[in-house]
């Protein structure tokens, strides 16, 4: 099935027993456990800065969260 890349954003493909998440468009290749940790990790630290960027915007440039996109 298809899902999401973490990696390019692009369609990655699901192998139908949930074993393995391939993706063209960057070669990315992870066990479906390999991809949920990375998926967790990232949201955890995009939490992190989000929490960080209202908790604290001094000295901070707005252009500093489009690095995340
Ligand atoms: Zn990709």
């Amino acid at each position: 099935m298809k899902i999401k890349c973490p990696k390019c954003k692009e369609d990655a493909e699901l192998t139908m027993d949930f074993s393995l998440v391939k993706c063209n468009s960057c070669d990315l290749e992870m066990s479906y456990g390999e991809y949920v940790k990375f998926i967790a990790h990232n949201e955890t630290q995009y939490s992190d800065i989000l929490g960080d960027y209202t908790g604290s915007t001094e000295g901070q440039s707005s252009g500093s969260l489009d690095e995340w996109d």
